[in-house]
């Protein structure tokens, strides 16, 4: 098991920077703030994080807004270039996202949730969010969390299997981390930090801000904000989620001020005053983010259905939810794609690095240029057919899926299985919203009879979101 091997490494490697002492008759000390060592190098971070930065920009909508990442992006580069940054390639971009979030990825892509922007007052609060993210990257804090195989695996449930499926081996490292960025915009309980970790990214972040020419008391004033309107009626969404992730480690405000009077700079005034508000109106005016394909298959966490027949486990995503026999396997393949659910064997690794379907079930979802399901579905069973020489359609019909009008085509193919090469297809299309949804249910025909009473079944469990 790889990443328990991994885990073991980075316990092994840890070193303790003791705290400065404050003995007694002596001037008090500021605080020393600990680098966290791992055996990852510097250029292994960076690599996992720009695989979970790409698995972020596959999920979530990057907005595209000139004035608004030119102002967010000079605020970033002016922290990324103090000190306490600690040299790492940042980068910034903003997510049409309306809750409240923001992350630094291991090595140094970050990204804010316009609902961050909405919540804050000032720059120098967003400055703030920013000098505390990039710490949590300059202090290794998230290669640290990497460390944490427990967490690991609840968020490889799912993804993890696939990994499994296909050839036997583990999600490695990079399959790891892929998973971690992409619940990482979601889900914070994929990179909770500890207390410590959190009272060293503000008092990084406090110095950082203070260099850089933001005010760093914002930071703690900003982060007392959202903790006063946490059970509030009016509390911002995604509030819960974040402070969960950034345990408060005491009082914030008082530890920053304490900090401050070691600080040479006294005047704060980098804030470039009118920005601000010009860009939170054009983040108040942007429209909802569209659902991507690669969101609906993101998997959540939810309790398994009641109604399932007996035996079978359920997997919920974002756009749907299916139950599959318990002895069978679901999973996403490494870098994205679609959603296998397989029996043992029911999947190839392809040369190319692809998955291939054998056995079983594969979703996925995909943006026809018409909303049409009758145009749509005939998008897309000629696209099927000019990337597959072999395939040929037989017959299609409409049909209710999940409840919602659907296209059912059977088709027939050869797989790269070299014993028993042939394969029968259903596949099913349904609009969903201004996706296409696209089920494949296959087996070879020499064991139709015996996978069709089963794929059948699975298919009754389809639920749209
Ligand atoms: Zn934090």
């Amino acid at each position: 098991m790889i990443y328990r091997y991994i885990a073991a490494m980075l316990l092994a490697s840890l070193t303790v920077v003791p705290a400065v002492a404050q003995k007694k008759g002596k001037a008090p000390q500021q605080r020393e703030v600990k680098v966290q060592k791992t055996s990852l190098s510097k250029e292994q971070e960076t690599q996992l994080g720009k695989e979970a930065a790409a698995e972020v920009e596959r999920t979530m909508e990057v907005v595209s807004n000139p004035q608004a990442e030119a102002w967010l992006n000079k605020i970033g580069q002016r922290l990324a270039a103090t000190p306490q940054a600690n040299a790492y390639p940042y980068y910034f971009k903003l997510v049409n996202e309306d809750s409240i979030n923001a992350f630094a990825l291991p090595g140094g892509p970050m990204f804010v949730h316009t609902g961050l922007i909405k919540a804050a007052e000032s720059e120098d609060q967003v400055a703030g969010v920013l000098a505390h993210e990039m710490s949590h990257v300059a202090l290794r804090h998230g290669a640290n969390q990497m460390s944490k195989a427990q967490t690991w695996q609840t968020i490889m449930g799912v993804v993890g299997a696939a990994a499994g499926m296909v050839g036997g081996g583990q999600c490695g490292l990079m399959c790891q981390a892929i998973q971690m960025g992409g619940g990482l915009a979601e889900n914070s309980v994929l990179m909770k930090f500890s207390r410590d970790h959190e009272r060293d990214a503000d008092l990084n972040g406090a110095r950082m801000m203070a260099a850089a020419g933001y005010d760093p008391a914002a930071l703690a004033k900003f982060f007392q904000k959202l903790e006063g309107q946490q059970g509030a009626a009016a509390q911002p969404k995604g509030l819960q989620a974040w402070l969960s992730s950034h345990p408060s480690p005491g009082n914030r405000v008082q530890y920053i001020q304490d900090d401050m009077t070691f600080y040479a700079r006294r005047e704060y005034t980098a804030s470039s005053g009118s920005s601000f508000p010009q860009v939170q109106k054009t983040v108040a005016a942007l429209p909802p983010a569209k659902p991507k394909p690669a969101t609906m298959l993101q998997p959540v966490q939810a309790q398994a259905r009641t109604n399932l027949p007996q035996g079978f486990k359920d997997l919920q995503t974002k756009g749907f939810a299916i139950g599959y026999p318990g002895a069978w396997q679901a999973g996403q393949p490494q870098g994205g794609g679609g959603i296998f659910v397989v029996p043992q064997g029911g999947a190839a690794q392809q040369q190319n690095g692809g998955v291939e379907l054998i056995t079983g079930v594969m979703i996925d979802y995909s943006k026809p240029k018409s909303t049409d399901l009758s145009a749509a579905t005939s998008e897309i069973l000629q696209s099927l057919k000019q990337g597959d020489q072999n395939m040929k359609l037989e017959s299609t019909k409409p049909v209710q899926l999940g409840g919602k009008p659907a296209m059912l085509t059977r088709l027939t193919t050869k797989t790269s299985n070299q014993q028993d090469p042939q394969q029968t297809v259903l596949f099913y299309t349904s609009m969903q919203g201004e996706l296409l949804f696209t089920m494949a249910a296959a087996a070879p025909p020499s064991q139709w009879s015996q996978a069709e009473p089963v794929l059948t079944q699975i298919t009754s469990t389809v639920q749209f979101k």
